[in-house]
C-alpha cells in the first residue's frame, strides 16, 4: 500500500478577514480545516486588501505578525484584532 502523500483530504474554506477595529476588509483567505484562526499561509492568501505590512490600510493597526512555519511563510494573527467572516466552526 503506497501512503498517500498528495490529494489530502483537507477541507478548505474560503474566509474573510476584517480588521476589528474600523471592519477593513484586510484578507480573502482559503483556511485549511475548521477552528478558529490563528495563523494566516501567504500562499493561501487569494485577495490581499492591505499594503503587505500586515497593517491595516485604513486605521493602522497591528493586526499580524511575520513567521515561518513548516518553511511556508506565515502570518500570525494577533488575536483580538480581527474577525472573521466565512464558514469557520467555533
Ligand atoms: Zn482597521
Amino acid at each position: 500500500m503506497p501512503t498517500k502523500s498528495v490529494g489530502k483530504k483537507t477541507k478548505i474554506f474560503k474566509i474573510t478577514i476584517y480588521c476589528k477595529n474600523c471592519d477593513q476588509l484586510l484578507y480573502v483567505y482559503q483556511k485549511e480545516g475548521p477552528g478558529s484562526l490563528v495563523k494566516c499561509y501567504e500562499d493561501r492568501i487569494t485577495k490581499d486588501y492591505t499594503n503587505g505590512d500586515l497593517k491595516c490600510s485604513t486605521c493602522g493597526q497591528d493586526f499580524a505578525r511575520h513567521a515561518v512555519m513548516r518553511m511556508r511563510p506565515v502570518h500570525k494573527i494577533i488575536q483580538g484584532k480581527v474577525y472573521i467572516r466565512g464558514h469557520v466552526k467555533k
